[in-house]
């Protein structure tokens, strides 16, 4: 339930918005739960037809929005398994832990920092004393089962640019400020995953390292926090369901010069979607050291050789995908009708447009599946036959297709279609000539872009 402070951030969620978003998107196809024949493996979802495309979109997004749309950054994808030495050297090994209790009464094992004192099992306020617990997930390469066959899956993925910081530089020719993005799986062996998606054991991220010249390590960290903040409000959370939070000094990790979260209003309250963190000198420092070599900067113009500064924009794709659905979900009338919608962005939209013939007569198939051949080289498609035009209506609405094209008997004289617009409802004629373009123009209107010439 949303405390006092939030409550009018988010004045029209049902109660239960939870849920419904968890229910509809076991029934829809967005995500199931992992090993569910076999009851289930805890804390491991599986993501269906619509939620692998969802969740494809949000990567998609953010990569477009990281990388293709700049000059300054370029992408990498690095490995999951790592050798110990990596994650000597970032600290994790030491220190990427979590303080563990176990509850003295009803001897269930909590994260410390998360549960206030109070038991969230039984009530029981008295704890044993706090052990660190390291999250990183230990396995063995190879057939030996040895200390010296020890790896690690990743608890996250920034380390991959740290250790190829040298490689992207030799094979780019980029000079700070510039940065290196990875999206991928990371694993941690969370005390107490919650939340549906919010916290699992296995998950994907964002992340992008941006590395700079000392002296613009501030200047750089505001920008991000900016770019960052901007990018979820332009995929459409409403801004009053986001907020940076401002580290205080005493969270601040020993190296950073300043971090602040991303946090989006959950069901249960504001919580982190993204941290941004000015990380200094300390990460490439750390493997230059471990590792003996050199990774800094030479600015041949000036003869200067430096370590560069690192500003990262920390994101998770799974949880921020949650958050998406969360903002989306919808519940309003349509004709005196109740119904359920779903107002994803376009660009995030499992299906961008349903191709639906408005009876199953075999007169309308071939109009129709041409028409969607047209469209599928450019927008995701889905192709629905069953029940009324209402009820496929309704449930293209429940999964958040922005633009249903319906092909009916007119459509075999004039060559012309219906498309109908998700959040209003309303009804366009449109050629079918004229439908990628018409398309196109609706879905650029979408991001704020000019309608495309002619159309
Ligand atoms: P928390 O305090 O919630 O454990 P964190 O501050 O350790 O998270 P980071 O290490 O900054 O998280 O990771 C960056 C992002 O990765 C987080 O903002 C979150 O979106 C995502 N993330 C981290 N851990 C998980 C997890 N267990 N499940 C899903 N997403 C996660």
């Amino acid at each position: 339930m949303p405390d006092a402070e939030t409550a009018g951030a988010a004045p029209d969620r049902p109660d239960d918005l939870m849920e419904k978003v968890v229910g509809l998107c076991k029934r829809r196809g967005f995500i199931f739960q992992s090993a569910e024949i076999y009851g289930g493996f805890r804390s491991t979802y599986d993501y269906g037809p619509l939620g692998v495309n969802l969740l494809r979109n949000v990567k998609n997004a953010w990569w477009r929005s990281m990388v293709q749309l700049r000059d300054d950054v370029v992408g990498i994808d690095a490995a999951i398994l790592g050798p110990p030495a990596v994650w000597q050297a970032s600290g994790h090994l030491a220190n990427f832990t979590d303080p563990l209790v176990d509850c003295l009464s009803c001897h269930q094992r909590w994260r410390e920092d998360k549960i206030d004192g109070v038991c969230p099992a039984c009530g029981g306020t008295t704890f044993t004393e706090p052990r660190a617990f390291n999250l990183m997930f230990k396995t063995h390469a190879g057939p030996v089962e040895d200390e010296g066959a020890v790896a690690y899956l990743r608890p996250e993925t920034a380390q991959g640019m740290f250790v190829n910081f040298a490689n992207v530089l030799q094979t780019t020719r980029k000079k700070p400020p510039f940065g290196i993005a990875q999206v991928g799986k990371s694993f941690r062996n969370e005390i107490t995953p919650q939340n549906f998606v919010f916290r699992t054991r296995e998950f994907e991220q964002m992340e992008m390292e941006f590395f700079v010249p000392p002296d613009e390590g501030t200047r750089w960290f505001e920008y991000w926090l900016g770019e960052r903040f901007r990018w979820y409000t332009d995929l459409g959370i409403p801004e009053a369901q986001l907020r940076l939070r401002h580290h205080d000094p005493d969270e601040l990790s020993h190296y950073s010069a300043g971090t602040a979260d991303v946090e989006f209003l959950f069901p249960w309250g504001w919580d982190e979607l993204e941290g941004i963190a000015n990380r200094t000198d300390f990460d490439l420092k750390a493997h230059a050291a471990a590792s003996g070599e050199r990774l800094e900067y030479f600015d041949q113009a000036s003869g200067e050789r430096y370590v560069p500064h690192v500003i990262e924009p920390a994101a998770g794709a799974t949880r921020t995908m949650m958050a998406f659905l969360l903002a989306a979900y919808a519940e309003d009338e349509v004709g005196g009708e109740a119904r359920t919608v779903l107002r994803l962005h376009p660009r995030l939209a499992p299906y961008q447009v349903a191709v639906l013939p408005l009876s199953k007569k075999d007169t309308l198939e071939p109009v129709a599946r041409e028409v969607l051949g047209m469209l599928q080289p450019w927008l995701m498609c889905d192709y629905d036959v069953t029940q009324s035009i209402g009820r496929r209506y309704r449930r293209q609405d429940e999964v958040g297709t922005p633009w249903c094209v319906t092909v009916d008997f007119d459509t075999l004289e004039d060559r012309a279609v219906t498309v109908r617009d998700r959040d209003t409802t309303d009804q366009v004629r449109v050629p079918i000539a004229d439908l990628v373009g018409h398309l196109q123009a609706r879905f650029a209107a979408s991001e704020g872009a000019e309608p495309a010439p002619g159309s």
